[in-house]
């Protein structure tokens, strides 16, 4: 099956918003096995959108669009495509009845053109819309399927996931099952390069490498038959990859690195104290993420100033006025200070320079210590980070979260 999509909305060609609804369906198009050849971007307008039909049902079977299913004049996408079909529009009383509710509950005044977003062609199947008021469509016509989707995609996608998707694979022999890789701590390029000849050589699984924030994830997708255990092939590559990552791979899914501390400190029956500075409390917060994480983290201090670190930790005054607050040995007092005054296992540390001001030239913005203790030992690394303010914290942060992890991991 090939497929294509006619993006409508004149904002797209002005450059104004990104197309990311086409993106988001392509992915998953890729993912369905379906071939993809054409991607059209079109204005509000509705002698070019008859053009692009014409066009786009001479070449392919599936023909996706998006936007333009909205109450206003300058919504044409429904009233042009059932023109193009020779379809009558006709109200579809669920979708209108909808409407109504969505507009009593939101408190909003209804008007007469909210009606037009109720009038499906005539034969349609009517995709709901959850979170928006504008119903998609799915027509079948002359051998060809036409899909017709709201623009805003906080509403596009979970109706591309509930309804068409299951639409499009139903009759398909053919399931598709992915799974991603959770990475920290090495860069993309790195990670590539560890795993070069896997990626090359795989055709199922594919393999996506993903790079956000500081974080890779690999996702790994299968096309299976549908009676066939999609994990008898994602397994093998699964564990190629382990081998060559270890334990930067911290973990699968919708882990997250604080979800995936806060499980090793509930295995481990460890708890957990912080000594924050240039993060202000992000490692806090970030472990607070996870519910029933106060079983394990007892509590946190941030101890921004000199004076603080001396009062709160015991950092001692000499450390500071030899070393300066940003230094390997003022974190190693404060992931050891914050031991003593809690009733910790573990503790961690971080002090840096966040920047923009404060840094030298022996100690530049960026330069971040961390510290973990577990009163046997404590460990200091440092590490030096780039980009703004709040980047450099939130690098800081997580950073911090992974050492911890891997502090457990061997405890
Ligand atoms: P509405 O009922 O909100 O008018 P609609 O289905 O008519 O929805 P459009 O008017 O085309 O959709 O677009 C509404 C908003 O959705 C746009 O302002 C934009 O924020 C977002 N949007 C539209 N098309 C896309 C796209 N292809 N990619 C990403 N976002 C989009
Ligand atoms: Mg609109």
């Amino acid at each position: 099956m090939n497929a294509e999509i006619i993006s409508v909305g004149s904002e797209l060609l002005l450059g104004q918003i990104v197309n990311t609804d086409a993106q988001y369906i392509a992915q998953k198009l890729a993912e369905l096995g379906i071939n993809m050849y054409y991607q059209t971007v079109i204005g509000d307008n509705k002698e070019r959108l008859l053009n692009a039909l014409a066009t786009a049902s001479a070449r392919s079977d599936l023909i996706i669009t998006t936007g333009g299913l909205g109450p206003t004049m300058d919504d044409l996408t429904k009233e042009t495509l059932s023109n193009y079909l020779g379809l009558d529009l006709e109200l579809d009383q669920t979708s209108w009845d909808f409407i109504k509710k969505y507009f009593k509950k939101l408190n909003r005044p209804l008007t007469e053109n909210n009606k037009k977003q109720a009038l499906m062609p005539k034969g349609a199947v009517i995709l709901p819309n959850h979170f928006g008021t504008a119903p998609g469509a799915i027509i079948e016509k002359s051998r060809k399927t036409f899909v017709v989707l709201p623009g805003p995609p906080n509403e596009l996608q979970p109706m591309f996931d509930s309804y068409v998707i299951p639409y499009l694979s139903k009759d398909s022999e053919y399931k598709i099952y992915s799974k991603v890789l959770r990475i920290f701590g090495i860069g993309e390029s790195l990670v590539e390069e560890r795993i070069k000849d896997i990626l090359v050589n795989q055709t199922n699984p594919t393999i996506a490498p993903l790079a956000s924030q500081g974080q890779v994830t690999l996702r790994i997708t299968v096309r299976c038959r549908k009676d066939q255990n999609p994990l008898e092939l994602v397994e093998p590559v699964e564990r190629k990859i382990n081998e060559r990552l270890g334990d930067a791979i911290y973990g699968s899914n919708d882990d997250t690195l604080q979800s995936v501390v806060a499980r090793l400190l509930q295995q481990k029956q460890k708890k957990l104290a912080i000594a924050e500075s240039c993060t202000g409390g992000l490692i806090g917060s970030k472990l607070i993420d996870v519910p029933g994480i106060s079983e394990n983290f007892l509590e946190g201090f941030i101890t921004y100033t000199n004076d603080a670190k001396i009062k709160r930790l015991g950092v001692s005054r000499a450390t500071l006025k030899q070393y300066g607050a940003v230094s390997k040995q003022t974190a190693k007092e404060m992931a050891e200070g914050v031991l003593k005054v809690s009733d910790a296992d573990v503790g961690i540390s971080v002090t840096g320079i966040a920047g923009p001001g404060g840094g030298s030239k022996e100690k530049p913005v960026g330069l971040v210590y961390i510290g973990v203790s577990d009163h046997d030992k404590t460990e200091v690394h440092e590490y030096k980070f780039s980009g703004h303010r709040n980047k450099i914290r939130n690098l800081a942060a997580n950073t911090a979260i992974d050492l911890l992890r891997k502090a457990l991991l061997s405890m």
